[in-house]
């Protein structure tokens, strides 16, 4: 098969917050220093604009803008909802919401800002190409160009197949963008970095640990909440065991955003992100902010927790991974904007030295790991990196106090690592069916087809699906059996059906034009059959503005 190839110096896959602070500030040292013109630069992104698969909640840290555009950031015209005002968390029971009377130190905001992380990565998008660096939108990478165990660029899909896999008329090969260094920048769960970590066995100390965030952005009457207002809730309607919690954030007086992250190590086949967001919606703190108002946008996307101990080994001959894709997001604090635009900084540097010394070779991006093992990012994760497991071990109640003990001593005490374990193992036995009784009023509440709805996800039909099910007999059989099918009740897009046919034979169907781009199923399939892939037509959601 004749492909084109396209030959680069640094090719960074995926246009977010780590990328493209990697890309704007590799732009300038080689301005600085003369060089911008003797090297070939691109960012690619899968989705059709720059911020269409961007989700998050978000309140951002500035301090990775200051360090990469100085503290004019705001005037260089990054785009802000509101500063953090106030804030307050709350434990909430089914009919009761306590105040805590001060705010754990962890979740202090004083200093950041609400944002809109698709608005930000589109800014950022205008920042890089001012410098002259290529962003190509709609280029998803598929596969990663490796040769014995160096990365030599990526290759982008194949597109033009049937929905049966068939070639059509306009079948197109996909290019291969060689490279000599490539960042991978992708966020949560990338397919890349998962390729990657398998063939050159990257894992960390201990594998990555997932929550599913569900998002909805509301616009509702004045007078209710004042811009910058930022709530955090534990408690219901999560059980004792269950990690996670949800936030409000007021990005106006009548714009908020609102969120429930849940752990996905709750173990019940029955976990139902999505639902349990619109349960959340009806107590009577929520519901009464929002009564009234209206649902303007709506996504899903998981979030790495494990920190520091989950990181995979980021450099290697050829290859830095760098952001949430380096599990570089501070899971006490909520936030891994800053993380990640930090963590592109360091990455600047270090391919900027190798370019003009002309060696890409491990030994050379190894820098990469000893500046952010010197950085304040490496202080700040450390403190906190046994976080997530001290919850996994000990429940949400008893697991509070533990971790919030190590971050008052300063992550001074604790076994290092406290071990987690993937996900999906565990998962118990049981019936994800079981206990379905949520049915949404199209008011507050909404099924998960409106939700698909509001985050504009559309695929073309006519394309092979980009969920991969290695065995779908088993859908119907063991799983079926064992745990109920899960997949049905964990999607947040209800992607997943087991529908029944003549002589009651039963099949998975795969609604794959529904998918937000979550990699929920990827990460949380008991058997891990379902692979999460690109598809071919740049499909997917349109997150801008949420
Ligand atoms: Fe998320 Fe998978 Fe469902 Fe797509 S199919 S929305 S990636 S869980």
């Amino acid at each position: 098969m004749n492909r084109d190839v396209m030959p680069v110096d640094v090719v960074f896959v995926g246009a977010g917050p780590a990328n493209l602070a990697a890309a704007w500030k590799l732009g300038r040292i080689l301005e600085e220093k003369g060089r911008a013109g003797d090297f070939e630069i691109m960012v690619i992104e899968k989705g059709r604009e720059v911020g269409d698969h961007i989700l998050s909640g978000a309140i951002m840290d500035p301090r990775g803008m200051v360090e990469l555009f100085g503290n004019e950031w705001r005037e260089a015209g990054c785009p802000v909802d509101a500063e953090v005002k106030r804030e307050a968390v709350y434990t909430l029971r089914e009919r009761s919401a306590s105040k805590m009377p001060f705010t754990p130190p962890p979740l202090k905001n004083e200093g950041n800002f609400v944002v809109t992380l698709s608005k930000v990565v589109r800014w950022m998008k205008e920042k890089v190409e001012e410098l002259g660096i290529m962003v190509a939108e709609g280029y998803p990478a598929a596969d990663v160009l490796l040769e014995d165990r160096t990365v030599k660029g990526v290759r982008l899909v194949d597109r033009g197949h049937d929905k049966d896999g068939n070639e059509t008329g306009s079948f197109e090969p996909g290019a291969d963008v060689q490279a000599r260094i490539t960042v991978l920048g992708e966020g949560t769960r990338g397919s890349l970095t998962k390729i990657l970590t398998e063939k050159l066995g990257l894992e960390g100390r201990n594998p990555q640990v997932y929550g599913t965030g569900v998002k909805e952005v509301w616009d509702i009457p004045a007078g209710r909440i004042e811009a910058g207002t930022v709530w955090h809730t534990a408690g219901w309607p999560l059980e004792d065991r269950a990690y996670g919690g949800s936030w409000v954030y007021a990005m106006s007086p009548t714009r908020v955003s609102i969120g429930f992250v849940v752990g996905l190590d709750a173990g019940d086949p029955a976990l139902d992100p999505y639902e349990i967001m619109q349960t959340w919606k009806t107590h009577t703190l929520i519901r009464e902010l929002l009564e009234g108002g209206k649902l303007v946008k709506a996504g899903a996307k998981t979030v790495p927790e494990g920190g520091w101990w989950s990181r995979p080994r980021s450099h290697g001959d050829g290859f830095l991974i760098i952001g949430d894709s380096a599990s570089l997001l501070n899971i006490a604090r909520l936030k891994g904007i800053h993380t990640a635009i930090g963590s592109g900084i360091l990455a600047a540097e270090t391919i900027a030295e190798a370019l003009l010394e002309d060696d890409t070779s491990e030994r050379a991006l190894s820098r990469y790991t000893e500046r952010l093992e010197r950085s304040w990012i490496r202080d700040e994760l450390w403190r906190t990196r046994n976080w997530r497991a001290s919850f996994a071990r000990h429940g949400y109640r008893l697991g509070r106090f533990h971790a919030g003990l190590s971050w008052v001593l300063g992550g001074k005490i604790l076994k290092d690592p406290l071990p987690l374990h993937p996900d999906h193992e565990a998962m118990r036995k049981g019936d994800a069916r079981k206990g379905r009784t949520f049915q949404p009023d199209g008011k507050l509440t909404f099924d998960k087809l409106t939700g698909v709805y509001h985050a504009g996800s559309v695929h073309e039909e006519n394309q092979p699906s980009h969920l991969l099910i290695s065995d779908t007999d088993l859908c119907v059989t063991r799983c079926a059996e064992e745990y109920g099918n899960p997949c049905e009740r964990f999607c947040p897009a209800a992607v997943y059906e087991i529908v029944t046919e003549a002589e009651n034979r039963r099949r998975m169907q795969i609604n794959f034009s529904n998918c937000v781009h979550c990699k929920t199923c990827d990460i949380l399939d008991p058997y891990q059959v379902i692979t999460w892939t690109v598809p071919e037509d740049n499909g997917g959601p349109k997150y801008l503005g949420l």
